[in-house]
């Protein structure tokens, strides 16, 4: 019997038919594919024919489609609907395919071929996607190392490994840090807290297994409980467990994990022939050098300092009000902030939630993307991996565009956060393939379902990411949808969280589940100011820690990350009352992995594009104008990694952006 992950998909839009796919069909299915793809990798790199485009950059291009198959399923259930079996396959399938990756970018045979088509590019007759296609792919393995030899090469393969193992003890460490404390509360110690702080705090006891509620490090608990208990003495015990994780002495430790990691990232970077590390990583970024994110980083920070101690004015105050004297500290803060937040702009949560119900908020993207981009949804019935999930077939013209399946709801078996991957990615070659996406979220289930404003943004956002893949209209899989600069890669989707704040938008689509009617204009207000709050503290505490990240892999790797980090912080003028939103020994975006290393800042990068993007729309018009749509999906939305990132920009606003937009959407300067 054929594998039905690895069988033909019969189904509408040839959409995975997951309701045949076992569980047990996983493994079976990726070691085929595994073996299929090394099988066309070795026919590529031993073809005796001289390289040419087309049996070397296409024909890799076109390898892996089983391969394609069996991860974009395994790794679509995995995260949104797991089972021991499923945790157990992530376990046994990660090492597999990290070094099934690895190997094919050491495969030499395979890299002449690219660096003899490199060397002669210019005369192979290639169009621009072609020859960006193949600058990618050549660029790719010689930044993994491929071009070294001898030496050099043993020492890189040995400084990957290890790489690998310390950033696996530095997340385990952290996890075990984060497990191990617990602060039992009282029934006096809940005064104060709201219900959802006093359920997650009882839930949490007993799954620590205590006689009562407990506070616990996860995010989820700690930062509504800093938020909210008045008592000091308890929020200064939770505060300094928390920003200890990491640094607590002993086995779990990860200061000295960080420094390891530092000096051979730096090792690692100049064996490749570059200056230093944050050169290496920024190479294939938008912001290209650490002099253009440290100057974006030093014009956001003078603003959001400047905010940040007036606030500390008046936090004090508020503290000595209540009769506690001496300096505002780290764990007051957001205590003194929740009171003035609710003084200054008492949004009632719960009279608001009825506004927005889930699925008029679903309507109100996709009508966004209906009169920016003419595209229409109409509901697909077609078997999916959970009930909860829906699918939409999505046409313009009457012509087919893509699928889009949401999976909004929250249950135990899907990890937390939201995200959006595109199942099958847009493409022309071997053959033309029409993007199948899905948006995960996490939204409380409700009949009917009501989201929170933030959730309203975060479906918004997944939305937008959706329109980058959903868009797409290049040529080679491998640049197709969101295959862009990380630094780039969040402009669409929080672009596309500007249009819920749209007036017209909300006044449509935010209409009372009982009544109907729209949202009162004073609610809608408040809504919009209060998303604004706090944002000095938030900016501080983001942009501390991006220079931060910054220096570590700018010059020479530290010996002492700790004292590096003390450095910068004095240099700043750091405020004594803010922490870093993650400090060295718990800063996973930077230590985990490398996704983050000297791109923490990215966030910021992007932001400054959806600022001054969706500014360009209101100068010429308004949120819906016609040619500044077609301009976003003609440059941005439907163009991939086809070219620089800051040409795409260009190409769309006619400069570079500035600053401003940011600040003033931020309401650190005035707007
Ligand atoms: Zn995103």
């Amino acid at each position: 019997m054929t594998n039905p992950i690895l069988s033909d998909w019969t189904t509408p839009f040839e959409i995975a038919p997951f309701d045949t796919i076992a569980d047990s069909d996983f493994s079976p299915a990726l070691d085929t594919a595994l073996e299929a793809h090394n099988a066309q990798i070795d026919a590529i790199a031993d073809n005796p024919d001289a390289p040419t485009f087309a049996n070397t950059v296409e024909a890799l291009e076109a390898a892996g489609e089983q391969l394609d198959k069996v991860l974009s399923v395994f790794f679509t259930v995995a995260g949104a609907d797991s089972n021991p079996t499923r945790e157990e396959l992530q376990r046994d399938f990660s090492p597999k395919l990290a070094a099934h990756f690895s190997g094919i970018s050491s495969n030499k045979a395979l890299f002449q071929r690219l660096a003899d088509l490199w060397a002669r590019k210019d005369d192979l007759g290639l169009t621009d996607e072609q020859a960006r296609v193949l600058m990618l792919t050549h660029r790719g393995f010689v930044r993994a190392g491929a071009a070294l030899t001898g030496d050099a090469d043993t020492r890189m393969q040995a400084i990957k490994a290890r790489l690998a193992s310390l950033g696996t003890s530095f997340t385990q460490n952290l996890l075990a840090d984060e497990r191990e404390w617990f602060m039992p509360l009282s029934e006096d110690d809940l005064e104060g807290l709201p219900d959802f702080v006093v359920d997650a705090a009882r839930a949490a006891g007993q799954e620590k297994g205590a006689d009562g509620p407990v506070v616990t490090l996860s995010r989820s608990i700690i930062v509504p409980f800093l938020q909210f208990s008045p008592r000091r003495d308890l929020r200064e015990v939770a505060y300094k467990a928390w920003t200890a994780r990491g640094a607590n002495g002993g086995e779990t430790d990860n200061r000295e994990i960080a420094a390891e990691i530092l000096s051979l990232r730096e090792e690692r970077a100049k064996l490749l022939g570059y200056d230093n590390f944050a050169a290496y990583k920024l190479e294939t970024e938008m912001a290209r050098t650490p002099d253009k994110v440290r100057d974006l980083l030093m014009q956001v920070w003078e603003p959001a300092k400047a905010r940040a101690d007036v606030d500390a004015e008046i936090l004090t105050q508020m503290m000595q009000v209540d009769g506690v004297n001496g300096p505002l500290a780290a764990w007051d803060w957001r205590y003194y902030a929740e009171k003035r937040r609710k003084a200054e702009h008492d949004l009632d949560e719960a009279a608001l939630k009825p506004y927005l119900q889930l699925d008029r908020m679903i309507e109100a993207a996709f009508a966004c993307a209906n009169r920016l981009f003419g595209l229409e949804f109409a509901p697909l019935d077609v078997p999916l991996y959970h009930p909860d999930c829906r699918a939409w077939e999505v046409t313009r013209n009457s012509q087919h565009v893509a699928v889009f399946i949401g999976d909004y709801f929250a249950r135990g078996s899907k990890r937390s956060g939201a995200w959006c991957s595109a199942m099958r990615s847009q493409a022309k070659f071997p053959k033309a393939q029409a993007p199948v996406v899905i948006n995960v979220c996490n939204f409380a289930k409700g009949d009917p379902a009501l989201l929170s404003y933030d959730d309203a943004r975060t479906l918004f956002h997944e939305f937008g990411h959706a329109l980058h893949q959903m868009l797409s209209d290049v040529t080679y899989e491998s640049i197709s949808g969101t295959s862009v600069a990380r630094d780039f890669v969040e402009l669409p989707s929080q672009l596309y969280e500007h249009w819920l704040e749209v007036p017209e938008v909300l006044a449509e689509f935010a209409t009372h589940a009982d009544t109907g009617a729209p949202m009162p204009q004073d609610m809608l207000d408040k809504v919009l100011k209060a998303a604004n709050f706090d944002q000095g503290f938030q900016t501080v505490e983001y942009v501390a820690s991006a220079l931060v990240d910054l220096e570590f892999h700018d010059g020479a790797a530290p010996a002492d990350p700790m004292a590096t980090q003390a450095q910068v912080l004095e240099g700043l003028g750091m405020l004594p009352a803010i922490g870093m939103r993650h400090a060295t020994p718990h800063f996973a975006h930077v230590f985990a992995g490398d996704g983050y290393s000297s791109g923490y800042y990215s966030y910021m990068w992007s932001e400054v594009m959806d600022a001054d993007a969706f500014a360009a729309f209101e100068e010429a018009g308004g949120a819906f104008d016609p040619d500044r749509a077609k301009a976003l999906e003609e440059n941005i939305l439907s163009t991939g990694g086809s070219r620089e990132a800051e040409e795409l920009y260009l190409a769309f606003r006619g400069r570079l952006p500035g600053v401003e937009a940011l600040l003033k959407g931020r309401g650190l300067i005035a707007a």
